[in-house]
């Protein structure tokens, strides 16, 4: 429930959907992905064939899933959406492949929770369009071996090393999603603003794209949140102010740091001297788990150069001194 979560709430299932870019040039900053996965759509499309299966990689929220549907769109094919913990039995993807049809993409999110036998049975159907389907139970049960049409499965994983290697291989394409600069961000809220019909300016959008943790879902739900301020407060308009305020009633400061990030961090300086400190002291002095402080706050500290993780324990960094505009203390000379 923390406002700045990279994965999905319920309401962003509601509204993304709308704030969704439809095809690949309306796709916002991967440069790298969209260049490479055009060439790839491209030279599928002149030889009239399936594209080679994709996987995607990278963090939450960063628009694996909006690619595979524009994947889909590109190719002017149908999509069937699942993921891999829906997925506990080689019969539920079995029943999956057999009823897509030719051309048709396969968006499988969170790839590497599927079960064992269910990825035995996709190796088969990835490589040769094939899977044996088993009828029956115990000595009396037979192989029917079940062509498939071809199709395209695009695969989605928070990181690309947790794929058992057969698996991985059987990829023609990875693209590894990176976070988004501050610039990109600024743009997508540009263009979920318009899509909301919200009035905002350039700066406005600057300070909503800072805040959001080079993620898109982040920013559009940050951008949902300042427009009911602007609406309830102000006339509507979003501008940097606005913005600014908005986000501290909701305690995102201007780096994207929530109350528990900050609270971690000022424990971390003011009781500990910027530290090293054990991570189970640092967790009883803000109230929290040891596994909430590593697993909830800590990445982003770390990927910010907030915070190190040192054999000795955790150490805050000159830039966490600054951001709190404290000053470290001399003999440490941080
Ligand atoms: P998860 O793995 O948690 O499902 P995801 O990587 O699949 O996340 P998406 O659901 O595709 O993320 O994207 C989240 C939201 O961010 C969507 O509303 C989408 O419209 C928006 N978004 C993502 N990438 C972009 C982009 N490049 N340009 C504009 N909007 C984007």
């Amino acid at each position: 429930d923390r406002i700045v979560a990279a994965s999905a709430d319920g309401e962003d299932q509601a509204v993304e959907a709308a704030l969704r870019p439809k095809l690949l040039d309306e796709f916002i900053g991967q440069e790298r992905v969209r260049e490479q996965l055009s060439l790839v759509l491209q030279a599928a499309r002149q030889r009239g064939t399936a594209p080679d299966h994709v996987l995607l990689s990278g963090p939450p929220g960063l628009g694996k899933t909006t690619l595979s549907m524009i994947i889909a769109a590109e190719l002017n094919a149908p999509i069937r959406i699942t993921s891999g913990p829906a997925i506990q039995h080689a019969g539920d993807l079995a029943a999956i492949l057999s009823s897509l049809t030719e051309g048709e993409v396969l968006f499988l999110d969170e790839i590497h929770r599927m079960s064992r036998p269910a990825e035995e049975m996709l190796y088969m159907a990835m490589e040769d369009f094939r899977v044996d389907v088993i009828v029956g139970k115990g000595p009396g049960a037979t192989a029917i071996p079940l062509e498939l049409p071809p199709f395209t499965l695009v695969g989605a994983t928070t990181r690309a090393g947790l794929l058992p290697p057969p698996l991985r291989d059987r990829f023609g394409f990875t693209g590894h999603m990176e976070f988004y600069a501050p610039a990109e961000l600024q743009r997508v809220v540009h263009r979920s603003a318009d899509l909301l019909d919200v009035e905002i300016d350039p700066a406005g959008a600057a300070e909503i794209a800072g805040r959001s943790r080079g993620t898109p879902r982040i920013a559009n739900r940050l951008l949902r949140r300042v427009r009911d301020f602007a609406q309830v407060r102000h006339d509507g308009v979003v501008t940097v102010e606005i913005a600014a305020r908005a986000l501290d009633v909701y305690e995102v400061d201007a780096r994207g740091l929530d109350r528990l990030d900050r609270a971690v961090l000022e424990a971390l300086l003011k009781l500990f001297g910027g530290g090293p400190v054990g991570l189970s002291t640092l967790a009883v002095a803000v109230g929290e788990e040891s596994e909430t402080v590593e697993e909830v706050a800590e990445p982003f500290l770390v990927r910010e150069g907030l915070l190190a993780r040192t054999p000795r324990g955790r150490i805050a960094t000159a830039a966490a001194w600054r951001h709190l505009g404290l000053t470290p203390p001399p003999q440490q000379g941080r």
